[in-house]
């Protein structure tokens, strides 16, 4: 009687993150996945893939915002996906627990072999404020927010009679000056020249101010090294575009009302984007393997992760030694490369064969300085200038993960250069919501006169309340501490503010949008009741 050969169960992987390091990862186990060799799950907390290289365009209207994503389902077939939180990972058990949007019900994912492609999360310690002043670009949300929060503060500044309060509102100031920092300052340095033509009429060029905080002695360090002259072309282009350069200088804070940087210098302003900083999942930390001394994954050159035979990292969350010394930047063709690269090395092992190591040493870098121009190098080849900047928009077309994205932002560009930038402000951010804030001595808080629209608890630090008089001098009301709060008189009673509060020290505050305090003062009963029997103060 013939015997019948057991069936081989596919090995089952399981890629955390939705980036490119799992984009690329599919398409090396494409065939695999089809054949029944292996069973791939991407798990990710977003049903989309954001590509990165063209949000500083979003940002300045020139591309539609939902032009940056594409949906995971298209670019990851035929792998499953899981739109969900990742919660833990247990590489003992070999169980990745997630919770799902929206209810928060709990799953359990079994895996053979793991794959860790998490990238990298922006690092909220480096300086006060950051958190709760700044604006970042990493996640999607975030930039909308940042194109909304721009689109915001032009049309305050429109209505804004105090000259210096308009030039704080037109003041915006990168923190960064590598690829981020430096596009997203060049973009909005040719936005607001093209829209005082037309839209702004109002306002002047020379009302806006664009500052680039940059901790090295040069911009664009990841140029720097192989192509200099690149580099002084690009600061002087983007210097004679209206950008002032603070070198070797640090964000000391950031306030709701001025930057500080070292040097004792204080730029007032609304707007800080902050493109400088990544911190790494709190995801790795838990995990009982060896990170660098940056906090990423430390791998071998084969993809797997020192000491474990079962779980392998690419991309930003990875040190991937880098073919010619040191490791691998955290860029997108390293996430790419690197993707491809663990899933080549997945089905080597689940075939039995020897693994190779990582050989890819980049293809080049480039970066748009704005008025169609960029620097760029393919191998170690310069460009600049125009067909730098056509090289530069040719190569990131290339890598758009669908057809789809490619043709409407394709699309969207022959719109622009006909039709303008796209200016609606759909207000995607509540604008105030219960948020954290900081302020230095000094700063006004609320000012008398104003409508309020929100209510301050204080948690750190100490404010004066004041009148001013008739006669234009100040009366002294009251000074309050942590635990008291400020504001509310102009919410429960729907008056304009009746004092002004400034911060004696620095001051940390909970600020609670109108909306959000008189629904809590309904529900919880006390909380509105201690709220009105308190001294009027703001
Ligand atoms: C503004 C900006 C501009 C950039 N411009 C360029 C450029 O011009 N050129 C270039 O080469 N590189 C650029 N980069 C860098 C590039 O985008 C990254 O190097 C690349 O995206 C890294 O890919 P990755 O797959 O490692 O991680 P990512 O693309 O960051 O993907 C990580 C994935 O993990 C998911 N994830 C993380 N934690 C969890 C969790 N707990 N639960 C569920 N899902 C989770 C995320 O949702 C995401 O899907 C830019 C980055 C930014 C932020």
């Amino acid at each position: 009687m013939a015997t019948q050969e057991p069936v081989k169960k596919p090995t089952r992987i399981v890629c955390l993150g939705g980036g490119w390091v799992a984009i690329y990862l599919v398409k090396s186990l494409r065939g695999a996945i089809k054949r029944g060799e292996v069973e791939l799950t991407i798990v990710s907390r977003e049903n989309f893939h954001t590509f990165h290289g063209f949000i500083p365009e979003m940002l300045v209207g020139r591309i539609q915002p939902q032009q940056l994503v594409t949906p995971a389902r298209w670019v990851f077939q035929p792998a499953h996906f899981h739109n969900a939180e990742i919660e833990s990972i247990d590489t003992g058990a070999r169980t990745i627990v997630t919770s799902r949007a929206i209810d928060g019900r709990q799953y359990v994912l079994e895996y053979d072999q793991l794959v860790l492609g998490l990238g990298c999360v922006d690092d909220l310690s480096r300086f006060p404020g950051l958190a709760e002043h700044t604006l970042r670009i990493k996640t999607y949300w975030d930039c909308v927010k940042a194109r909304s929060h721009v689109l915001s503060l032009m049309e305050m500044a429109e209505l804004e009679s105090d000259p210096e309060e308009r030039r704080r509102l037109l003041t915006f100031v990168c923190v960064g000056g590598n690829f981020g920092g430096i596009e997203v300052a060049a973009e909005l340095a040719n936005y607001f020249q093209v829209l005082v033509k037309r839209e702004f009429p109002r306002l002047r060029r020379e009302d806006f101010r664009i500052v680039v905080v940059h901790s090295g002695k040069e911009i664009l360090p990841e140029l720097g090294e192989s192509q200099p002259r690149l580099v002084k072309y690009a600061r002087e282009f983007l210097s004679r575009s209206g950008i002032e350069f603070r070198l070797n200088t640090r964000l000391i804070a950031a306030t709701a009302q001025e930057a500080l940087i070292s040097g004792d210098e204080r730029i007032p302003t609304r707007t800080i984007l902050s493109c400088a900083g990544s911190a790494f999942s709190p995801l790795l930390e838990s995990l009982p393997l060896q990170r660098d001394e940056r906090g990423r994954m430390k791998v071998d050159a084969t993809g797997r992760v020192v000491g474990s035979d079962s779980v392998w990292a690419a991309g930003d969350c990875a040190a991937m030694p880098h073919p010619k010394g040191g490791t691998c930047a955290m860029i997108a063709t390293n996430a790419m490369f690197g993707g491809k690269h663990v899933g080549q090395n997945l089905l080597r092992a689940v075939r039995g064969k020897v693994l190779k190591p990582f050989s890819f040493s980049g293809i080049g870098e480039g970066c748009s300085i704005g008025h169609r121009r960029a620097v760029a190098h393919v191998k170690g080849i310069p460009m600049w200038g125009i067909p730098g900047w056509i090289a530069w928009r040719a190569t990131f077309m290339v890598f758009i993960p669908s057809w789809d994205r490619k043709f409407r932002i394709l699309m969207d560009w022959i719109l622009t250069a006909f039709s303008g930038r796209d200016i609606a402000n759909i207000r995607m951010n509540e604008p105030f919501g219960v948020r954290k804030q900081m302020y230095e001595p000094g700063q006004v808080i609320v000012r008398e006169g104003d409508v309020g629209q929100q209510m301050f608890v204080i948690s750190e630090g100490e404010v004066e309340v004041v009148h001013t008089a008739a006669d234009g001098t100040e009366q002294h009301l009251a000074t309050l501490r942590p635990g008291q709060h400020f504001g509310e008189v102009a919410i429960f009673n729907h008056k304009r503010r009746t004092a002004t509060v400034r911060a004696k020290t620095r001051v940390r505050l909970l600020s609670l949008g109108g909306n959000e305090a008189l629904n809590l003062s309904e529900a919880i009963q006390p909380f509105g009741e201690r709220i009105r029997a308190l001294p009027a103060s703001g």
